[in-house]
């Protein structure tokens, strides 16, 4: 992936720029993802914080529900036409973007999937992808590790 990353929402109000390495991509197939997307997964692409900053408009923010208890996360959205942008949980030293809206969505190929427990049926997963049946209880570091070692640089 080349530097920087821009993208945005479907109506154009809101961009945004990534000018951070990611640390990784993966999918997750939690119900909370499924509902947010409306469709059958969400893609997380993780950031640096301070390798994500917005150039135009300011997202509107609501606190959804974690799975972990007493964790704080903030979903950004475009408050026009409703694009889900990113979840930021606090305390985290990365940024959760919703890979989807960004320009170039030739290249997202995820290294993982998690919370598979709740994956649609039909779904296929490579014997190369690591899978969790819920949240990697790493810290999410085997998949930061893979990503890695693809060198998406
Ligand atoms: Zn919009
Ligand atoms: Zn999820």
């Amino acid at each position: 992936m080349k530097l920087p990353l821009r993208g945005g929402c479907q109506c154009g109000a809101v961009r945004f720029e990534i000018s951070k390495k990611p640390l990784t991509l993966y999918c997750c197939h939690c119900t909370n993802c499924q509902q947010q997307t409306s469709s059958a997964f969400g893609m997380s692409l993780l950031v640096p914080r301070e390798g994500f900053k917005f150039l135009k408009g300011g997202p509107g923010t609501f606190a959804i529900k974690a799975e972990a208890k007493g964790v704080q996360k903030t979903a950004m959205f475009c408050e026009k036409c409703g694009t889900r942008i990113a979840h930021d949980t606090k305390g985290n030293p990365s940024i959760s973007v919703k890979a989807g809206c960004l320009d170039d969505r030739t290249d997202l190929s995820p290294v993982g999937h998690i919370w598979v427990k709740s994956a649609q049926d039909w779904m296929m997963f490579d014997k190369e992808d690591l899978i969790y049946e819920e949240a990697p209880d790493d810290g999410y570091f085997a998949l930061m590790e893979r990503w890695a070692a693809q060198e998406h640089a």
